[in-house]
């Protein structure tokens, strides 16, 4: 199993296309909640942790323009 890490500002690709036709999501608030905004019709959505975890393909790009790096630090 593959453990999804992601931060504020990184942009991820979802499973589910948004209507719009992309599927490239950026993280713009994290908490119990997330939100994600699309990056082509900049509309956003709040979606529960366990929700965004599972709609989740993987992260494209971090925002600190890195690799991704598997973390065990704050899950709560
Ligand atoms: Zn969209």
């Amino acid at each position: 199993m593959e453990r999804k890490t992601f931060e504020l500002g990184d942009v991820v690709l979802m499973k589910k296309q948004h209507p719009c036709g992309a599927n490239e999501m950026e993280i713009i608030r994290m908490g119990m909640d997330i939100r994600i905004k699309c990056v082509k019709c900049k509309h956003s959505i709040l979606l529960p942790r366990a929700k965004f975890e599972k709609s989740l393909k993987k992260v494209l790009r971090s925002a600190a323009g890195e690799e991704p790096q598997a973390t065990d630090s704050d899950n709560g």
